[in-house]
Parts: C-alpha cells; sequence; structure tokens
C-alpha cells in the first residue's frame, strides 16, 4: 500500500541531493516510515514534510534525515548516540545503515515518547537500537565513548559533555541555535576539533541541563 509512495520519496530525496549514497537510500527503503507516524497521518507518511507525534514533538522531515545521516558519514558497524529519539524513525535509519556489527544508543526525556519509540522500533523488527530515558543534554556517559554523535533538536550551544564522550576521528553533529538553526559538524582530532557549517535548519528545542530554558 505504501511501496509507490515510499518509492517516489527516495527518488525526490536522490533528485534533490539529500541521499547521495546507496546506504543511505537502502536505509530509506529498507525503514516503513508508516509504522513511525500517528494512524492519522499514515497517509502522509512519505511526504517530505516534519509530522506531529505528540506532547508538542515531531518526527523530522525526511530530507533532514538524510542530510544528517551523509553529513555523519555513516557505514557499518559504528556505535552511535543519538540525542532525542522522538519516534523512532531517526534511530532506525542509523541502526539500518551501521548494520548488526554497530549499535544506536538513543535517549529521549519524554517517556511516553521513549516507549512509544522502542514499540515502533521492535515492530519495525530493528534489534540494535536502545531507548533510554533520559536528558541527552548531558550525553550518555555509560556507554561511552562514541564513533557518532547526533542531536535531533536544536541546542543553544554543543553541550560540552558531547565533546568528551566523542572518539578520537569521531563526529557530532549539532542543530546549534534557536528553532532557526545551523546544523554544526565537529571533527576530533587529538584535543583539537574541525568546525564546519552545513547551513540552516529548524528544530523544536533541546531542553534539559545544557538546553535551552522552558
Ligand atoms: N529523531 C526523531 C524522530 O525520528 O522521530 C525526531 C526527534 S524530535 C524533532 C526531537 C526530540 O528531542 C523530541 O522528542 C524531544 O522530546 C527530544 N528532546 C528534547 N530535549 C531533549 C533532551 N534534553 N534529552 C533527550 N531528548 C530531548
Amino acid at each position: 500500500m505504501f511501496e509507490e509512495p515510499q518509492k517516489r520519496l527516495v527518488s525526490h530525496l536522490k533528485q534533490n541531493g539529500y541521499i547521495k549514497s546507496l546506504s543511505v537510500e537502502n536505509a530509506f527503503i529498507k525503514i516503513p516510515r508508516e509504522l513511525f507516524v500517528p494512524l492519522d497521518l499514515k497517509q502522509s507518511a512519505y511526504v517530505d514534510t516534519p509530522l506531529q507525534i505528540g506532547k508538542g514533538q515531531t518526527i523530522s522531515a525526511p530530507h533532514m534525515v538524510a542530510i544528517m545521516s551523509e553529513t555523519l558519514d555513516l557505514h557499518t558497524g559504528l556505535h552511535v548516540l543519538e540525542i532525542g529519539s522522538g519516534s523512532g524513525y531517526h534511530a532506525a535509519i542509523t541502526a539500518s545503515i551501521v548494520g548488526e556489527k554497530g549499535h544506536v544508543y538513543t535517549i529521549e526525556r519524554i517517556e511516553t515518547l521513549a516507549q512509544m519509540a522502542k514499540e515502533n522500533i521492535s515492530r519495525a523488527k530493528i534489534a540494535n537500537v536502545t531507548v533510554i530515558i533520559g536528558d541527552g543534554s548531558e550525553g550518555l556517559p555509560k556507554y561511552a565513548p562514541y564513533d557518532r554523535i547526533y542531536i535531533t533538536c536544536a541546542a543553544p550551544r554543543t553541550p560540552p559533555p558531547l565533546f568528551d564522550q566523542l572518539k578520537n576521528m569521531g563526529k557530532l553533529l549539532v542543530p546549534e541555535g534557536d528553532m532557526i538553526c545551523t546544523l554544526m559538524l565537529y571533527e576530533k582530532h587529538g584535543k583539537k576539533f574541525q568546525k564546519r557549517n552545513f547551513g540552516g535548519c529548524a528544530f523544536v528545542p533541546l531542553l534539559g541541563k545544557y538546553g535551552h530554558q522552558k
């Protein structure tokens, strides 16, 4: 039922240069976005737009998930931290790219959303994701260090603990700013970080210790 709209979305993402690699394309083909959106929005699952998932939060637009996946240069075997699980869709895409030898830890501050993400991920039969409830602005020291860390909401600045929780040569991707923000990529080289700007974006705010005040 969703096969044609899903194919059309993938082709739109490729034609517009959001999907560049085969690994990201395969993940978008493999993971059914309709399993991650509320029942009444299933007809819009393959429209390239964010959708409401409850508690004032959204599942990110597919093009943003594609941009972030390509920018992070994800590949098999990586150990990844995602901050902001939401529906679990973005974590599922990442998990599909890093494969069975890799793992995704995703942390969500709203308990009901974390529970929903867990259920969605399990319904999609994905085994290499662990959903944790907590304040991701402090990272997740328990499973650090990570090859990749990314935040799926807008941070006033990159939370300092994340720099320590990244492996050497690792990549950290953060939308920095208010709702209208800038996608910043940090690459760790010993004690130094190379910083690159990947352009404007829009996200719900990161809350918590190193986030925006409510
Ligand atoms: N990646 C998600 C998906 O595929 O559905 C979309 C994430 S949504 C745009 C951002 C999420 O970040 C929201 O669910 C929000 O509750 C969560 N969030 C905000 N501040 C947080 C924090 N300090 N720790 C963990 N999650 C946080």
